[in-house]
């Protein structure tokens, strides 16, 4: 039961990984992983009592207990040095609650694992982080299920990085190349409510100017990029 979205993060994990997946709630991505001869250790961490029991339960009821380890603690903490995880997969939240799980965690990035992200929201600031901590992206999707649009971002440590340009900080260096349907349909609905708030305040008294160009420049830069042939 496995969702078309976590099935996408399931094919970036590398063969017998040593994967710690943080804020697992049922843990169905350790346990598809573990059952499927995917991986050789997990750590499952949540946070939250209630998830942290449904993630228990799940991997007991799968007789997984020796594979996969259930942690109850905040982000990063999940992950102990014998542990030797080399995988990090953060899903399903906002991208900034990502980037604070893996700021607050840096301790236990050392090792340089490979991570794979998705985040519901916020994905800039994501790779901004990434960008700033060593983190190359290797990889993007982005997929569209249950009328929801998410993306993914794999990255892998590498000092020696390719520069980013704003706007495959904004965009996505893969997806806004590949202009596949459902980065369409984000960037387009993206544009559409912008331009509609953008009437709605013109009606208003006041109206910054600044605040006027900004929306107006947003509007024309994803315009560029959803026109952007090269
Ligand atoms: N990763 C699963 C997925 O993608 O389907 C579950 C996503 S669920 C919406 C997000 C989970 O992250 C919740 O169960 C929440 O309790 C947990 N969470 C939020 N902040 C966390 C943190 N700092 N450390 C560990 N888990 C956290």
């Amino acid at each position: 039961h496995l969702s078309e979205r976590l099935l996408k993060v399931a094919a970036y994990v590398p063969q017998a990984a040593r994967l710690a997946d943080i804020g697992s709630d049922h843990a169905y991505l350790p346990a598809y992983l573990a059952l499927n001869k995917r991986i050789s250790y997990a750590v499952a961490g949540e946070i939250v009592k209630g998830p942290y029991l449904n993630t228990l339960h799940e991997i007991e009821n799968e007789g997984l207990t020796k594979l996969v380890q259930v942690r109850h603690a905040d982000g990063l903490a999940a992950i102990e040095d014998h542990d030797q995880i080399d995988t990090i997969t953060i899903c399903g939240m906002g991208g900034p609650l990502i980037k604070k799980i893996l700021e607050d965690g840096k301790d236990k990035l050392q090792a340089h694992p490979k991570l794979i992200l998705q985040p519901n929201v916020g994905a800039p600031q994501l790779r901004r982080w990434l960008g700033a901590n060593g983190y190359q992206l290797i990889a993007e999707e982005i997929l569209e299920e249950d009328q929801h649009i998410y993306e993914i971002l794999v990255a892998q440590y590498q000092p020696e990085q390719v520069l980013l340009d704003e706007l495959d900080y904004e965009f996505g260096p893969f997806l806004r190349r590949e202009q596949s349907a459902p980065f369409l349909k984000k960037w387009q609905a993206e544009a559409f409510k912008i331009k509609r708030v953008l009437q709605q305040l013109k009606k208003a008294k006041e109206f910054p100017v600044e605040q006027q160009q900004r929306m107006q420049q947003k509007i024309k830069q994803i315009e560029g990029v959803l026109n952007d042939q090269s």
